[in-house]
C-alpha cells in the first residue's frame, strides 16, 4: 500500500495507511459513516473529512468506485478484477453481488451492434431479497417484463429519473 501510494505520488501518512487499510479490510459497499466508524476503533483521533478525503483518493487511485443507488447513500466498492453485477432491495437497502460472466457476451453483442466500444458494465438489478418478498407478499411468480411491477406499492425508481 505504501509502495502505491508512492509510486502515485503520494505520502503514506499513518492515518492514510489506516484509512486506506480499513477500506481493504471492510469488503465491499461501505459508506464514508461506516467506514469512518471503523476508523476510529483503531484511532479515533482521525476526522471525518480526513476519511472522506482518503476515499476520494482511494477511487482516483483506481482501487474503487462510487457506487449510487438512489438512495442518497454514496458507497464505495472495491474494484474487483471481473466485473460483477449488483442486486439491490429497494426495501433494506441490502445490496448483493452477482457475477457478470454469463451476461458479458449478450452485452458486448449489444454494444457492437450499435457500434459502440463498451469499457466497462453496470449492472443494477433493483426488486426484493427473498426476505422482504416473503413479507410483502412479493413471490418469484412476478418476474419484471418491462410492464413495471404489479404488486408492489411503491413506485419503481427508474433508471432515468436519478436526480443527483
Ligand atoms: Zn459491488
Ligand atoms: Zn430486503
Amino acid at each position: 500500500m505504501k509502495e502505491l501510494l508512492r509510486t502515485k505520488g503520494y505520502k503514506a501518512t499513518p492515518q492514510r495507511e489506516l484509512i486506506f487499510e480499513c477500506f481493504l479490510a471492510a469488503g465491499r459497499h461501505i459508506t464514508v459513516d461506516e467506514l469512518y466508524q471503523k476508523v476510529r476503533l483503531k484511532d479515533s483521533s482521525v476526522g471525518h473529512s480526513t476519511v472522506w478525503r482518503n476515499l476520494k483518493l482511494i477511487c482516483k487511485l483506481g482501487l474503487a468506485e462510487e457506487v449510487n443507488l438512489g438512495d442518497g447513500l454514496t458507497r464505495y466498492d472495491r474494484i474487483t478484477p471481473e466485473p460483477h453485477g449488483h442486486l439491490y432491495c429497494l426495501e433494506c437497502k441490502k445490496l448483493v453481488e452477482f457475477d457478470m460472466a454469463k451476461l458479458l457476451p449478450a452485452l458486448n453483442e449489444t454494444a457492437q451492434g450499435s457500434r459502440f466500444q463498451p469499457v466497462g458494465f453496470k449492472i443494477e438489478i433493483q426488486g426484493y431479497c427473498d426476505s422482504c418478498g416473503e413479507r410483502l407478499g412479493v413471490t418469484g411468480e412476478n418476474s419484471y417484463n418491462g410492464s413495471g411491477t404489479k404488486n408492489v406499492g411503491k413506485k419503481e425508481r427508474g433508471k432515468n429519473d436519478d436526480l443527483s
